[in-house]
């Protein structure tokens, strides 16, 4: 048979140019090529392998291609293979028929020729694999950052973000569904859990991990509905278990990207989508989208952050008494002491900075600085003879995790020496079990120590009855929304309180209610046999003179 060199060049030119330019490259028309290739030569059958390492060739865990087949590749006619220099191995074996004449010498090179570039091509194709796989998923498999950013680089470039959405999210309470079903089941519930959101999001959507339970996906517009149901909440199968079921919660922070908008830096984004998620695990809704004002609370977040330390020092913060009052008599029988920040001429509410300084341990500092105070003006009232209250003092969650709180606590009350009784300690209800255990520890050692404590805002969290039943607090304090308004004709909110208060009261705790505003609240807590409240019928919380003055013989006419 004639073979015409000028035909190989031609052949050999081509699949160079495919090769060596990824834009070029086309599968359907490389394969052909390949198969004119092989009829050039009168080659039967083209097999390619791909191993990553020696160990996997040996159990035979590779990519085995074949390129070309016509069925009558009965004996090898030139067989190459290279160990790579990360020990990857690839080898490329030719077959013919037993029938074809033997190749000349200078056709033989011709054919090596062709081996060495196909192996070397399929070489760079799956080394690229393999790094892209390692790069762009975390050792579990899962996508990582990584391959979120290029995508959205991806979509930028092709000028395809329109109508897409971001969304960081993360899978509420995980650690007590692997504490309830075993770490290998919970890992299970999360893949399963990645791969629902996965289909929802579709091919022109993706999801990624972060690490943990924490997650962030990329998707378009048409389908937020529907992650968004998802997120809120869906019930995963345990696995080998097609009857168990645990619903899986999340809390999310989305936002959906303008028309035409564009980024300089993904950190745009993940900043976007970080802050809203940070709202929606701190906040009630457990759903948040970003909104431009977030960026500004931000900004004022860290404002009070980088101000606090300095206003602490120069002693800023002050405690207002807001008095607690038997609705018997009238009287004064304690106080809650209530930070108030005086900035700049004006004074700043709690609400504005006690969250920001609850996202890092900052509020442990205020409260003990509140502790503080408080034990500094009660030592005042007894060194000058005045009438004295008790005095409750509210204290962050974030102080549980503290071991040594107690000692602290105790260590601040006798510093002063202040008589335990005088003071009183408010918790808010847990959301954690490891924070009931904390919890449990601190009312314990409290209550041991002569230290009255309160659960503050009691019906407001998600905790069961067992905070009653296993913590052995001195008084409940029943959060106003249980307390029925003036325009709350509902007999459910009635019948709640009700409840609430002769629970409290048989149990063996103080009972009080919050935020008190009217006299026909007055007379519910009264005919309810609640006998303490607190509330803007009486007083908003005072400054310390005021409320000393008060606290001096004064009853509240009732
Ligand atoms: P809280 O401990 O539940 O305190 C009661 C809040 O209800 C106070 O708001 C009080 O002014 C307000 N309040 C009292 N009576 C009424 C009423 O009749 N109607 C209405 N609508 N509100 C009433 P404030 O002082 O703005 O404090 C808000 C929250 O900030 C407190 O809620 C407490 O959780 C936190 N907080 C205040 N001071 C401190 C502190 O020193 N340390 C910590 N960790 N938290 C504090
Ligand atoms: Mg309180
Ligand atoms: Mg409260």
């Amino acid at each position: 048979m004639i073979r015409e060199p000028e035909y190989f060049s031609k052949l050999f030119e081509n699949m160079i140019s495919m090769v060596t330019d990824p834009e070029y490259f086309d599968r359907g028309q490389f394969v052909d090529l390949l198969s004119e290739i092989c009829n050039y030569f009168g080659i039967a059958k083209g097999v390619t392998e791909f191993y990553r390492s020696p160990a996997h060739e040996k159990i035979g865990d590779g990519e085995i291609l074949v390129d070309f087949d016509n069925g009558r590749g009965e004996r090898i006619l030139h067989k190459r293979r290279f160990i790579t220099r990360t020990s990857a191995i690839i080898q490329g074996t030719l077959y013919v028929s037993n029938d074809e004449p033997p190749l000349s010498a200078e056709d033989m090179r011709r054919v090596d020729l062709v081996l060495r570039a196909l192996l070397s091509f399929v070489s760079r194709n799956r080394l690229q694999r393999t790094v892209e796989q390692l790069a762009f998923h975390d050792e579990f498999g899962y996508r990582n950052i990584r391959f979120f950013m290029r995508n959205l680089w991806v979509l930028q470039e092709r000028d395809q973000l329109n109508g897409y959405c971001a969304a960081r999210y993360n899978l509420q309470h995980f650690s007590l569904v692997n504490r309830d079903v075993g770490r290998a089941a919970g890992d299970a519930i999360i893949r399963t859990h990645y791969q629902h959101i996965q289909e929802l999001v579709g091919n022109s959507g993706l999801v990624c991990r972060m690490g943990g339970d924490n997650f962030l996906a990329l998707f378009k517009t048409d389908v937020l509905n529907d992650v968004i149901d998802a997120l809120r909440g869906i019930p995963v199968n345990l696995p080998d278990n097609p009857v168990a079921r645990v619903m899986i919660r999340a809390t999310a922070g989305v936002y959906v990207l303008p028309d035409g908008y564009e980024f300089d830096t993904t950190d745009d984004i993940m900043d976007k989508v970080m802050s809203a998620a940070a709202e929606a695990k701190n906040g009630s809704e457990s759903i948040v989208f970003y909104d431009d004002n977030m960026g500004c609370r931000k900004d004022e977040m860290l404002r009070i952050q980088s101000k606090f330390k300095d206003a602490l020092e120069k002693q800023e913060f002050c405690a207002h008494y807001q008095p607690k009052v038997d609705i018997m008599t009238g009287e004064i029988v304690g106080a809650e002491a209530l930070c108030r920040w005086h900035h700049d001429g004006s004074l700043v509410f709690p609400a504005r900075f006690i969250p920001v300084l609850e996202q890092n341990s900052d509020i442990c500092l205020l409260d003990m600085y509140m502790l503080d105070t408080v034990c500094r003006d009660i030592r005042r009232w007894l060194d000058e003879g005045r009438k004295a209250v008790k005095v409750s003092v509210n204290l962050s969650r974030k102080n549980l995790m503290d071991l040594d709180l107690l000692t602290h606590i105790k260590e601040v009350i006798d510093r002063h020496g202040v008589p335990h009784e005088y003071i009183e300690i408010e918790l808010t209800e847990t959301t954690s079990f490891v924070e009931f255990d904390n919890l449990r520890r601190i009312v314990c050692g409290l209550s041991e120590a002569g230290i009255s404590t309160s659960v503050d805002d009691f019906g407001m969290g998600y905790s069961s009855l067992n905070l009653l039943r296993e913590i052995p607090w001195s008084v409940i304090k029943i959060d106003r929304c249980f307390l029925p308004g003036d325009g709350d004709s509902s007999a459910c909110s009635d019948i709640m309180f009700r409840h609430m208060v002769s629970m409290a009261l048989e149990l063996g705790f103080e009972c009080i209610a919050e935020g008190v505003e009217t006299t026909a609240q007055i007379e519910l807590l009264r005919a309810n046999k609640c006998r303490l409240a607190q509330g803007f019928i009486f007083d908003r919380p005072l400054p310390s003179d005021e409320f000393e003055r008060k606290l001096a013989g004064f009853r509240y006419d009732i």
